[in-house]
């Protein structure tokens, strides 16, 4: 008898984000002009930029914050924003957006942790009161999170109590705690002063090595050297430039992107 070899058919992944053409305008500002960019699981993206090119605007519209005028974003293989059904495209509910946002966390400049709660119930906050989860089990987890970023003596501490550099780790654990397949961050360490930008960053790096899919907007060319997979460099709501950290900045090849790097040098 002749068996025939097996043939295993190569896995190819596919990117935990693909967004394609990604046009957005604020009146008649046109402030993304054709965003083209996959992420894939497990990868770590640095977007760099000037102030003012559509860094925030293009996490933002990952997130379900700003809606897109033209082009697409998928996540996770679903469309943001939309559903697809009987071959055409219908705008998802609030409802059913909230379940997929559940897939994103998103840490900001401005870490807005909720002042009156400790770190503990800033924590557990999604998954207990938006989320319905069991409130043992959210703890547990929440716990789990806090020593990761070395923070579990500052389980019951208020905001007030921690410094900046402690609140804004306080924070990535909070967007930590609905279990993402996609984590956001904009710009984590622009509001903290210099000595603080460290413990952030390392927290940042220990989640980056864990595998995490990140998008991090950052000003932080040492955190792009060390962690990432992958550097874009934004400008004019478009990308101009996207390769290995080590290609794009230390050969740049387009003069934006050599102007934007030099102020680092
Ligand atoms: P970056 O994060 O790269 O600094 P942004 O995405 O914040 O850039 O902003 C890009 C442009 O979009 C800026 O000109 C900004 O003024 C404009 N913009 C951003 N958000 C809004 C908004 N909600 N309404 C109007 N204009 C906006
Ligand atoms: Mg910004």
């Amino acid at each position: 008898m002749n068996f025939a070899a097996k043939v295993v058919a190569p896995v190819t992944a596919q990117p935990l984000v693909r967004a394609r053409n990604v046009h957005k305008s604020f009146g008649d500002n046109e402030v993304l002009k054709g965003i083209d960019l996959d992420v894939m699981p497990g990868e770590v993206v640095v977007v760099l930029g000037p102030s003012g090119s559509g860094k925030s605007t293009f996490l933002r519209c990952i997130n379900h914050l700003e809606a897109i005028d033209r082009g697409y974003i998928e996540v996770d293989n679903e469309q943001v924003g939309y559903q697809l059904r009987r071959g055409r495209l219908h705008k998802l509910s609030d409802r059913a957006i909230a379940v997929q946002r559940r897939k994103i966390g998103m840490v900001f400049q401005q870490f807005n942790l909720y002042p009156h709660m400790t770190a503990l119930e800033n924590i557990i906050e999604a998954p207990v009161g938006v989320h319905g989860q069991n409130r043992k089990q959210a703890v547990a987890y929440a716990m789990e999170l806090l020593t990761r970023i070395g923070l579990a003596d500052k389980a019951n501490a208020y905001p007030r109590q921690l410094s900046g550099g402690q609140q804004q780790r306080v924070a990535i654990a909070r967007a930590l705690a609905i279990r993402p397949k996609l984590m956001l961050f904009d710009e984590p360490t622009s509001a903290l002063d210099p000595e603080l930008v460290g413990e952030v960053l390392a927290t940042m790096r220990d989640l980056a090595q864990q595998g995490l899919t990140m998008i991090v907007v950052t000003h932080e060319i040492g955190f792009a050297r060390e962690a990432a997979d992958r550097v874009v460099f934004m400008d004019g709501g478009v990308v101009v430039e996207e390769g290995k950290p080590e290609a794009v900045l230390a050969n740049p090849t387009h003069p934006r992107t050599r102007l934007f790097l030099s102020r680092f040098i």
